[in-house]
């Protein structure tokens, strides 16, 4: 077909493509009574050899393409494929029941994974459940003679069009050969749209059914500035689309030439723009898009890229090579933000009907002080290889913050008596419940600084999923009464003479920018590619003239449209 998806732009950019369809087969199949026991063994041994062979080529991709460790998952899935015990449980299974491969296969693994799983207080083990459970669904493909998808193999260049796509799908994206990606769901601050903008690659989420809609193979433009894809475009589009490609970057070197400026409004005022980065590959862009400190340090995605809970020494060394690589400048690392949207294969979670609103974040590291306590002794460790700053994810109350902070003095203290050298480090928190907006005046007396987290403040300031596409509309960074939780924020910081950022997506929004310098906001932390066309909007502005913006679009504003109109004004006018 042809014809035109609309969802939300998620990274800006063209992407120009063949479709490659990340969507999982049906694996469906019906319990059948065999009579030849042989043929059916014999089956399974097909499906066996076919899987090890596929795994083995995946193997060898992704060692060559992303590295020796993302490559060792496929060598325990090899491992799996080989065990007699389990094989030998499959082939009994057969003979005894005369069942068919495929309904002897599910019943023996569902086992194994059944009693992995049960050993709650073994991550290794739960570990191997997850495993056991992804090799079981390509045994099963290669039983019923349909393809998985493989993104390891992709050698050509191609458009992702998925679902939906998880934060480590997401990361084993190569990014010679991904061009761009297009999904169904997720929001402008879902976790799979952040990584695209770090990443680079011009993305669409949220379309609803791109997935439907889309044949593997078709030609696709994916325009991530407006959050149009068009499948099997005519010559003529491709050739706009070219142009406007071409257009994008032009203006993006136009930017570039500000990488090594400092950043100053019309009337000489500095603002800090730093960078959000998930892992220490990040560090790289933040340099290249001359980021002036990292905001934000997503330090759950060093756990979620492991295969393995990582241990003191392999977070100690990640957090000091992020510090040293910054030169001086300020790294805030954020402490593991799991839940929500975030899992961790190997420590699963409770099954909930709100993971948002549940167990995660600090609420996790208060009740599981054993991580808590090894991650602060690994950014303890690396304060002294630069300039280090910690905050708390998800802090509700006065308490949790307190609680957190006590277990970190602890620490520290700790660490000083054992003669450990350790930096001086501010602790501070994210701001993204309302609750904590309404008390910031009394959390401003602990904390050394806040850094408002937009995606999860207005998520739950406006009780909208962030991301769900069908909600997407409750997005509204600009609501005046969203912007009245920032100002009380930020004024509660100045009153108690600390400081304020904002690592939310927001931060890099060029609506939101103006009225931001104009509440006075201290530090703003962007996904990179967002930082010199904002260096860029800043030098335009003055600060007196964006304090009036702010306070018309809080005082006078009723809607998340009023402000726009407002903002549009007065910079068009500038
Ligand atoms: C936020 O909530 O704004 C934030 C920066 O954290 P995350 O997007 O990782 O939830
Ligand atoms: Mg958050």
């Amino acid at each position: 077909m042809t014809g035109t998806l609309k969802g939300i732009a998620a990274s800006d950019g063209i992407a120009i493509a063949k479709a490659y369809l990340m969507v999982d087969p049906d694996l469906s199949f019906e319990k059948k009574t065999i009579t030849d026991v042989d043929a059916e063994i014999n089956r399974l041994h097909d499906a066996l050899e076919q899987s090890k062979k596929e795994l083995t080529l995946i193997k060898a991709k992704a060692a060559e393409n992303l590295g020796a460790e993302e490559a060792e998952v496929f060598e325990a899935h090899l491992t799996i494929l080989s065990d007699p015990e389990l094989i030998g449980n499959i082939e009994d299974k057969i003979k005894n029941d005369t069942i068919n491969a495929e309904e002897a296969t599910k019943e023996v693994t569902d086992n194994f994974i059944a009693m992995f799983e049960a050993m709650t207080d073994n991550a290794y083990m739960q570990e191997r459940a997850a495993d056991i459970r992804d090799v079981t669904k390509r045994l099963m493909s290669h039983l019923l003679g349909v393809e998985l998808p493989n993104p390891a193999l992709i050698d050509s260049e191609v458009i992702i069009v998925a679902h939906d796509l998880t934060p480590s799908d997401t990361a084993q994206l190569d990014r010679r050969y991904v061009k761009g990606f297009i999904t169904d769901i997720g929001g402008r601050t879902s976790h799979s749209a952040i990584m695209s903008r770090t990443l680079e690659i011009p993305a669409v989420v949220g379309s609803e059914k791109a997935t439907t809609s889309v044949k593997q193979g078709d030609m696709m433009i994916v325009d991530g500035l407006t959050g149009d894809a068009l499948i099997n475009p005519s010559d003529d589009e491709i050739k706009e689309y070219e142009q406007k490609s071409a257009d994008f970057k032009a203006q993006k070197a136009e930017w570039e030439k500000l990488k090594n400026e400092r950043t100053v409004s019309k009337d000489g005022v500095h603002f800090d723009l730093a960078a959000n980065i998930g892992t220490p590959d990040d560090l790289q862009g933040v340099l290249d898009n001359g980021g002036e400190a990292v905001g934000l340090f997503r330090s759950e995605f060093l756990y979620m890229n492991a295969s393995e809970l990582p241990s003191e020494d392999q977070q100690f060394e990640a957090y000091k090579k992020v510090v040293e690589g910054m030169n001086g400048k300020q790294v805030v690392v954020r402490t593991m933000d799991i839940g929500g949207d975030k899992d961790l294969p190997y420590l699963p979670l409770p099954e909930e009907m709100n993971p948002f609103l549940g167990y995660r974040a600090i609420r996790i590291s208060l009740d599981r002080t054993d991580l808590f306590r090894t991650q602060l002794r690994a950014l303890l460790r690396a304060s002294a290889y630069g300039k280090l700053a910690i905050m708390f994810p998800m802090i509700a109350t006065v308490a949790e913050f307190k609680k957190a902070r006590a277990i970190y003095d602890d620490e520290r203290q700790k660490m000083i008596d054992a003669g450990t050298k350790v930096g001086e480090i501010q602790v501070g928190m994210m701001m993204e419940i309302p609750a904590a907006a309404m008390i910031a005046d009394k959390l401003a007396k602990y904390v050394d600084f806040f850094s408002i987290g937009t995606n999860d403040l207005i998520q739950y300031s406006f009780a909208a999923d962030r991301g769900n596409e069908k909600v997407s509309y409750l997005y509204q960074p600009y609501n005046p009464s969203l912007l009245r939780l920032i100002k009380q924020t930020i004024d509660a910081s100045h009153a108690e003479g600390k400081w304020t950022g904002m690592c939310g997506e927001m931060a890099g929004d060029q609506i939101a920018v103006p009225i931001l310098m104009g509440l006075g906001l201290d530090e703003f932390s962007m996904s990179a590619t967002s930082i010199l066309k904002t260096r860029s909007l800043m030098k335009k502005l003055s600060t007196d003239d964006m304090k009036k913006l702010a306070e018309k679009a809080i005082t006078e504003a009723e809607t998340n449209k009023d402000v726009i109109k407002l903002v549009e004004e007065t910079v068009n006018n500038k």
